[in-house]
């Protein structure tokens, strides 16, 4: 398969529905519309070569009908090159529900989205994001059984985000021994920017280790519920990209690495959990090895979630998450490594990997 193409939202805007399917190769764009709950949705299923299509529901409130696309066709495409890197049997998707997540959830909006979920027959399997929760999943597995993410009563893993976190931290640690000769990070001065579910759980590993923790949010209660509890110092949002850290963990949202950050950044290491941190692969995965700045994919380093999930599909075993997220360690070295050994930036050689693994298994199913 070949490298899809990067899209950008202003480019987007000028194709048509089609040419923007394609351009990332998706297989399948499904619009869900019910007047009654007011639900209006996306679910984009990128790539299922290796298995059902796994992906989160997003609930946002976008500013038009082509962003909420855009954002579900990068996510789902996210999604399987994450599954793929990771070793699962799954493909990629993602869903996007259009509305505001403090004010238009309801039951039947959720039972409503799970008839649709359950009308593409496993196709797609969903879990909860940014915007939705597990006791949103619970709706919706009134509806269908392709939904994961549920609570540990209904036989659940519960909340991704620990696993993230620890699939992040050992990301980060790869990513010290690569750069420093030693995975330790004691003393190393890392900037946790969010300290939400992920940000806060990496926080503790951080702490536990002896970093030197600077964080910052957009809101005030984060900030106060982390600096009670640690040991941290807090930086403004918008100062974070002109100060001195060895480490910059992006956990809050996509593109915080674009032609302006990566000018002022002036750290050794990236590793965080947000998806699509590279505003532009090529542009600015290149730009970091121009300035000598080791990228961790987030896709390599923020499985855990995924992980986690996927295992509900199997049975639930807690330790089993655990061993093998711990595997997200080994497996950036590699990637590490074939970047050196290639001379291409990291993202593209993780990149690689996982066109490499779809090609070999689409070759495969076509026998
Ligand atoms: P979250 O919403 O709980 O936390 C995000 C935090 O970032 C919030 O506290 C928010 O206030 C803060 N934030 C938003 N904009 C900011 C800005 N400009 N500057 C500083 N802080 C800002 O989300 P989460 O579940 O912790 O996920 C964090 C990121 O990791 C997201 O991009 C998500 O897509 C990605 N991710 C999460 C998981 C998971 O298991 N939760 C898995 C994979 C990827």
């Amino acid at each position: 398969m070949a490298a899809a193409p990067p899209v950008t939202a202003p480019e987007i805007l000028t194709h048509s529905i089609f040419d923007q399917i394609s351009a990332m190769d998706h297989e399948q764009v499904v619009f869900c519309h019910d007047k009654t709950s007011g639900l209006r949705c996306i679910i984009a299923i990128h790539n299922t070569i290796l298995g059902p299509a796994l992906g989160g529901t997003r609930f946002w409130n976008y500013l038009n009908d082509d962003e909420a696309l855009n954002d579900a066709l990068r996510l789902s495409r996210g999604m399987t090159y994450k599954a793929a890197i990771t070793g699962l049997y799954l493909g990629g998707g993602k869903a996007v529900i259009i509305g505001n997540s403090r004010k238009d959830k309801s039951e039947s909006l959720f039972r409503r989205y799970g008839k649709f979920v359950n009308g593409l027959n496993g196709r797609y399997i969903t879990a909860e994001d940014v915007g939705t929760s597990k006791e949103d999943m619970e709706w919706i597995a009134r509806e269908t059984s392709y939904v994961t993410g549920l609570p540990e009563y209904m036989g659940g893993g519960g909340d991704p985000s620990p696993f993230t976190a620890l699939g992040v931290y050992m990301g980060m640690k790869a990513a010290a021994k690569e750069v420093y000769g030693s995975d330790s990070l004691s003393g190393r001065k890392v900037m946790v920017q969010g300290v939400g579910h992920v940000g806060a759980h990496l926080v503790k590993h951080l702490e536990d280790e002896g970093a030197t923790i600077f964080i910052t949010d957009i809101y005030e209660d984060r900030i106060a519920d982390i600096s009670r509890e640690h040991n941290v110092i807090v930086v403004n949002p918008e100062a974070l990209y002109d100060q001195d850290f060895d480490i910059y963990a992006p956990c809050a949202l996509g593109a915080t690495l674009n032609e302006d950050t990566i000018d002022r950044l002036r750290c050794s290491i990236i590793a965080g959990a947000a998806n699509n941190q590279l505003a532009d692969e090529k542009l600015h995965g290149q730009m970091l090895v121009e300035k000598g700045i080791l990228y961790a994919p987030d896709f390599v380093i923020n499985a855990g979630g995924l992980i986690n999930v996927a295992m509900e599909l199997q049975s639930y075993n807690r330790g089993r998450v655990t061993a093998e997220t711990e595997k997200i360690y080994q497996r950036t070295l590699e990637i590490f490594a074939r970047a050196k050994r290639n001379n291409i930036p990291t993202y593209k050689a993780a990149n690689e990997i996982v066109e490499e693994r779809l090609r070999n298994i689409a070759m495969l199913n076509s026998r």
